[in-house]
Order: C-alpha cells, then structure tokens, then sequence
C-alpha cells in the first residue's frame, strides 16, 4: 500500500506534458498559463493625475496657504483621455481629473479641495496649499516597467491576473487545454435521481459533486451513464469514455469482491494498472492506470471515499494535466474546538468546519458512507495513525471552496 505522497508522486511523474492552446484572454478564468507572461508596455503607460484637481509648477506654490493663496491662470482643462499640446508656462495651471495625463511642463497636482476657482477672472485659480514635486501623480510605469514578468508558466489565471494582464493590453494568451474528464459510476444498485428507487437500490450520487470538482480544478466534466457490475458492461463503458475524453475517472467497483470489475475490465480494454490502494481513509482503495497517454482514476464508490481521493489525488492531477505549478490544496491553519481522534493504521482525513476566525470543530459522523458530514464540512484535517490530537491544537486545514 503506498503512502499518499508516494501515489501523487507516482501520477504525477506518468502525466503527459500540458497541451498549449491560444486563446481570447476574455476566455482565461481559471486558466493555466502555458509561457510567462510580461508587460509590452510601462503601466500605468503616462504620468497622470490621481485626483480631481489642477496640475501646477510645484515650485509656483510652495509659499502657498489657505490665509496667503497663490493665483494662477488656468491654461486649459484635459479630461481623461485628452492630452494638453504645448508647455505650462510659470504662474499657469491645467484643469484635471483622475487619468487625466500630466501636462508638460508641471510636477505636480493640487487637489481641488485646497483650491478656488475665481473669484476674480474666470480662468484665475487660487491654490490654498503647497505641494512637493510628484505629489497627487502616479508616474509611468510604477506598477509595472515595459518588458516585466506578470506571471510565470503554471500560473493559475485569477481575477487579479487577468486584470493585470488586460491592463497591459494582452488580448489572446497561452494557456494549458483542459482536459475531457469522463464520469463512470459503477454499481447495479445505482438509479438516476428522478427515478423511483425498488427494494435494494440507492441514488447515484458520485458524478455530481464529482463532476462540480472537476470543474474547480479547471476540467470539462461528461458524465455517462450509469453501469452496471459486470465484466463486458464496465468494460464497455471504459472503451466507450477513454474513446472520448482525456482521463476517465470512475467511482464503485475496485474493492476485491468478485462483484468489483474495474480493474479486470480496465485490463480487458487494454489498460495497465499502475498501482493500487493508498493508506488514507478514508478510500484506501483507489486506482491508478494507464491506458497508452490517456489515464484512470478508479475510485472507491463510498460517496465520502470517492470524494476525498479526488480531492487529495485527482485534483492535483487534472492540474498538472494543464501544466499548473501549485498543485496542493490551500491549507490554512486553524485551532481545533474539540479533539481529533484516529485509533486507526491509516491518516484520517477528517471532515471538519472551519469557521472564518480559525475555529475548527468535526463536521459530524466520520463514515465513508455518511453525506451529511461532507455536506456540512468545508474542510479536512490530516490525523496521523493512532494519534488523538488535542483541543487547543493548531491545525492545517485542507480546503476546497
Ligand atoms: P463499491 O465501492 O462499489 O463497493 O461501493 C461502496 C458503497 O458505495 C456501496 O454502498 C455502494 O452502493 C455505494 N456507491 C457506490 N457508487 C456509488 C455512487 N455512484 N453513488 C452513491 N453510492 C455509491
Ligand atoms: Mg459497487
């Protein structure tokens, strides 16, 4: 059985290269950047005002004050967008906004509350303040210099990022593809939500918050239809989703019952097993295979097992698929409420809630089975074999929302 680092490292290391793709930077939310990205241009691009307000020759009023203003004649006015031709000569000001460029031949911006328009000639300003030389300005490329990195390879596109990167006016980028993730639920006992359950059978509910993760680590999720716990059908249904995605993950069938088909189905389609059972709980018995540059995830069909291995393995890998860098969960630390208490071999990653100041308590009953934990929990703590860890204990908390 190998240990969780191990089995990561083990899928990881079999991943293909990510797949570069172009795309409108419009489309990148969630993206993964294939190639560094750097500014062409200074940002901010000029030095313009950062108020409402008149642009002056520092020096013009430096003896000014409310008691004692200095008057300058207004030369002109340059909203947003506009620019001023020519020079400001001494004892002048330009009227400006915010965004407003800064005329040649000033330094400085006065704001318009330490200002008076008149009362003498219409284009007479009095300043009331001084200023220094570059006050109420943001310089050219203060933000970012022409030619600087933004991002590296493997960045994951977030809101700020692509704000930056619009900012410096890229339009179409490289990024990772994302990969067809198929869904395959095995299990004669499964029916389709909507349908009327008889004696013996459950909803299907793997694909679902399956299909939800998979989105959050950047995939396109296909759902297929249910299968039921057979040889030919399962692997039927493995042809039929290695035909049409990029990494087939399935839930149920990979216990040692004889009702369990995965593996033997996954060979029967030309598949190779890489490896088998991880020591977490739960859902030790999670598969990893490979069929020619395509891959399977069979995970254990416990709705919370199947949840939980995709989280701690799958994720990471659908990641890398795209060429991601950061490929761990985030973790935040977190006082536990309560003890933690795992009598068993394996780490327990435990279903917790975590609430916004750091209180951790246990999300409820800890079964493989139990939904109502995972529903209520935000978040999972990592307790060793045969460890109780205390209230009061500093905890990294595993998160996913
Ligand atoms: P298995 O891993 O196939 O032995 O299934 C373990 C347990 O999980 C059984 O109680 C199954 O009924 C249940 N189960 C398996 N797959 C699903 C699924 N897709 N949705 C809900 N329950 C499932
Ligand atoms: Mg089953």
């Amino acid at each position: 059985m190998l240990e969780l680092e191990d089995a990561l490292a083990r899928i990881l290391a079999t991943l293909p290269p990510p797949i570069a793709e172009r795309i409108n930077l419009k489309e990148a939310h969630g993206r993964v950047l294939a190639q560094p990205a750097f500014s062409p241009i200074d940002l901010p691009p000029f030095d313009n005002s950062s108020m409402d307000g008149y642009a002056v020759r520092s020096t013009d009023v430096a003896l000014a004050k409310p008691e004692s203003p200095v008057r300058l004649r207004q030369a002109g006015r340059v909203a947003a967008g506009e620019t001023f031709a020519g020079q400001v000569s001494p004892g002048s000001c330009v009227r400006l906004f915010t965004g407003s460029p800064l005329p040649a031949g000033t330094d400085a911006v006065v704001m318009q509350e330490e200002a008076r328009v008149g009362p003498g000639a219409q284009d007479e300003v009095l300043i009331l303040g001084a200023v220094r030389p570059w006050e109420n300005i943001r310089l050219r490329g203060e933000d970012v210099r022409r030619g600087q990195p933004l991002a590296s390879a493997g960045t994951v596109l977030t809101p700020g990022r692509l704000s930056l990167l619009a900012a410096t006016g890229c339009e179409q980028i490289s990024v990772g593809r994302r990969p067809l993730v198929g869904l395959v639920a095995t299990g004669s006992e499964l029916k389709e939500p909507g349908q009327k359950l008889a004696p013996g059978q459950v909803y299907e509910s793997n694909r679902l918050g399956l299909a939800a993760l998979v989105g959050g680590a950047g995939g396109i999720p296909k759902v297929f239809p249910l299968v039921g716990d057979a040889l030919d059908s399962t692997r039927e249904a493995l042809l039929q989703a290695f035909d049409q995605c990029d990494l087939v993950v399935t839930s149920g069938g990979v216990s040692v019952g004889e009702m369990d088909f995965i593996k033997r189905a996954f060979a029967e389609a030309g598949g190779e097993l890489q490896f088998w059972k991880v020591a977490i709980k739960p859902g030790r018995p999670f598969v990893f295979g490979r069929r020619n540059e395509k891959f399977l995830f069979g995970l254990p069909g416990n709705p919370v097992s199947a949840f939980v291995t995709f989280l701690l393995l799958v994720r990471s890998a659908l990641l890398r698929w795209q060429g991601a860098s950061d490929l761990s969960l985030p973790a935040h630390p977190g006082t536990l409420a309560e003890p933690l208490s795992n009598p068993g071999e394996r780490r327990h990653f435990v279903r917790v809630k975590v609430e916004p100041g750091g209180k951790v308590c246990s999300a409820g009953v800890q079964a493989s089975h139990v939904l109502s934990s995972l529903a209520a929990a935000n978040g999972l703590v990592d307790v060793p074999p045969r460890t109780t860890l205390a209230g009061g204990t500093t905890v990294m908390v595993l998160r996913w929302e």
